[in-house]
C-alpha cells in the first residue's frame, strides 16, 4: 500500500472482497487525464488486521490517504481522531485522509446519492416530494441521510425485514416512517422516488420482489446497483415511462470528493471516466 518512488502520492481502496471496485479503473483515469504524479490501486484487508495496516499505511508521508468498501466502514469510522458530520451522522467512513497531522474521516456516499438526483431534476423537484427508499443496510442509511437534505414531505422505508426499517426510521424521526414489507406494493402510491438501495437485483442476486407501478406519472426510479447496469427494476420503470437512474452516477459523484481530498485538485469534468467504467463493466462476463 506504500510507494516505493519518491513523491508520488499514493492512495487505495481496501475491503474484503476487493477484487470488484471499480474505484482504481476511476481515480487512475483522472489522475492519468490530469497527468499527476500519483497512483490509486485496492488492497484486500481482513477485519483482524485493519488497524494495524490502515496505521502502517499512513507512516508512509507519500501516502494520501483511503476508500472504505464493505465491510469496513463502520469499523473505519473508529479508527479516526476526527470525522465529518456526514460520517458521523452516517456512523460509518468511505474516506480517511491526514488532516492537521490526525486521521480525518469522512463518508461521501451521502454527496454520492443525492448529486444524481440534483443533476437529473434539480433542487425544487425533491422539495416537499414522497420518497420510497428500500433496504436498511448501509447505502439505505446514507440513502436516506441524502434524501432527508432535499426536504421531502415524506421518505417511507420498506426492508425485507421489517424490523431493522422500523429501527432506522425511529433513529431519524421527522419524515421518515417505515410501512411492512408485506404492503411495499401499496407504498410506491403517488411517489416521485422510488430508490432500491437493497442487494436485490444485483448479478447473482434475486430480483426485487416488487413491480415498478403506482408512483406519481413523472416519478424517478434510482437503483443504486450498478452490476447490471439496467436492473429488472430499472427495465421495468423504463417501459412504464418512470425516469430511470442507475448507481453508476452515484459511484462518481462520491468518488469526486474523495479525489479532491486525497489528491488535492478536482477531478476532470466530463463524461469520460463514466464512459471507462461502462466499458470495464460490459467486458465482465
Ligand atoms: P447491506 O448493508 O448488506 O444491505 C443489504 C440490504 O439489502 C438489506 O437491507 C437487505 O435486507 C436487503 N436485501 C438483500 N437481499 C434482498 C432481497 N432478495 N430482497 C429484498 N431485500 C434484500 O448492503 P449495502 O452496502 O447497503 O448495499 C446495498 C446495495 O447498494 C448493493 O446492491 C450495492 O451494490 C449498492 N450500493 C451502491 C453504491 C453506489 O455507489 N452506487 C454504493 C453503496 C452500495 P435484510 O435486512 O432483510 O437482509
Amino acid at each position: 500500500m506504500t510507494s516505493k518512488k519518491e513523491n508520488i502520492k499514493t492512495a487505495c481502496v481496501i475491503g474484503d472482497p476487493i477484487d470488484h471496485s471499480l474505484s482504481p479503473l476511476l481515480h487512475n483515469h483522472w489522475i492519468k487525464v490530469l497527468g499527476l504524479k500519483a497512483s490509486y490501486g485496492r488492497v484486500q484487508i481482513k477485519a483482524e488486521t485493519l488497524k494495524k495496516e490502515v496505521t502502517d499505511c499512513f507512516k508512509d508521508q507519500n501516502f494520501v490517504g483511503v476508500n472504505i468498501t464493505l465491510p469496513h466502514k463502520q469499523a473505519a469510522l473508529a479508527l479516526a481522531a476526527t470525522a465529518s458530520p456526514e460520517a458521523k451522522k452516517a456512523g460509518a467512513a468511505n474516506l480517511l485522509v491526514r488532516r492537521d497531522g490526525k486521521l480525518w474521516a469522512h463518508n461521501t456516499d451521502i454527496e454520492g446519492f443525492t448529486a444524481p438526483l440534483l443533476k437529473a431534476q434539480g433542487q425544487e423537484r425533491w422539495q416537499n416530494s414522497t420518497m420510497v427508499i428500500i433496504g436498511a443496510g448501509g447505502a439505505a442509511r446514507a440513502a436516506l441521510i441524502g434524501a432527508l437534505t432535499l426536504n421531502p414531505h415524506k421518505i417511507i422505508l420498506l426492508n425485507r425485514t421489517d424490523a431493522r426499517a422500523r429501527t432506522l426510521a425511529k433513529a431519524f424521526g421527522g419524515p421518515v416512517t417505515a410501512q411492512p414489507w408485506s404492503d411495499r406494493q401499496n407504498a410506491l402510491h403517488g411517489a416521485d422516488l422510488l430508490v432500491n438501495a437493497s442487494a436485490a437485483g444485483m448479478t447473482g442476486k434475486a430480483a426485487l420482489d416488487l413491480r415498478c407501478e403506482g408512483l406519481a406519472p413523472d416519478a424517478l426510479v434510482y437503483d443504486l446497483i450498478y452490476t447490471p447496469l439496467e436492473t429488472s427494476l430499472l427495465a421495468e420503470a423504463k417501459i412504464a415511462g418512470y425516469g430511470a437512474l442507475n448507481g453508476l452516477d452515484m459511484l462518481i459523484a462520491q468518488a469526486r470528493p474523495s479525489f479532491e481530498a486525497l489528491f488535492g485538485v478536482s477531478p476532470p469534468s466530463g463524461e469520460a471516466g463514466k464512459a471507462v467504467l461502462i466499458k470495464a463493466l460490459e467486458a465482465k462476463p
